[in-house]
């Protein structure tokens, strides 16, 4: 008699969690039908930034290095052109980013940002490297503080 008191207060206990989670929000969402917003300050993938799209893409970017040298992961490579102080090659391997930032950080031209977008998808490993091209802003990067110059002229 006494056992089956003691299963019945724990299935009521055990019942009582589930009729509270019932009737909860759900905390989840239909990915990728419906997205969560992503905070401010998060971190997504990075992007080359660029001085001018026509006629042909210039990088802010001027192939020092320094982020490859600095990356944790190693999974930047840059190549610079020759007579031109742009990358020949310049690759990211998201498959080993682990989007710390130190790229951004220690780039000395500003070249690089980091945007909010975490999709990331592909077949192989070699779909998660990429290209200079793929990397590319697709707008033309102005310094802020051109930016708010030319709003006060306005
Ligand atoms: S540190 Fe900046 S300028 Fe130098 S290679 Fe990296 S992105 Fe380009
Ligand atoms: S975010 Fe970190 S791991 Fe990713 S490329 Fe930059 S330095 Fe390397």
């Amino acid at each position: 008699m006494i056992k089956i008191k003691i299963i019945g207060k724990g299935l009521i206990k055990g019942l009582k969690v589930t009729l509270k989670a019932f009737f909860r929000k759900p905390v989840t969402v239909m990915y990728p039908y419906h997205k969560l917003p992503v905070p401010e300050r998060g971190q997504g993938l990075i992007r080359l930034r660029v001085t001018q799209l026509e006629p042909e893409p210039r990088f802010k970017c001027t192939a020092c290095g320094i982020c490859a040298k600095n990356c944790p992961q190693h999974c930047i490579e840059v190549v610079k052109k020759e007579n031109d102080k742009q990358p020949e090659i310049y690759t990211v391997n998201y498959g080993l980013c682990m989007f710390c930032r130190i790229c951004i950080d220690v780039c000395p031209f500003n070249a690089l940002e980091q945007t909010q977008e975490y999709e990331l998808i592909g077949e192989s490993r070699l779909d998660f490297i990429r290209t200079k091209e793929q990397l590319m802003m697709k707008t033309v990067f102005i310094e802020p503080e051109k930016e708010t110059a030319s709003k006060k002229e306005v």
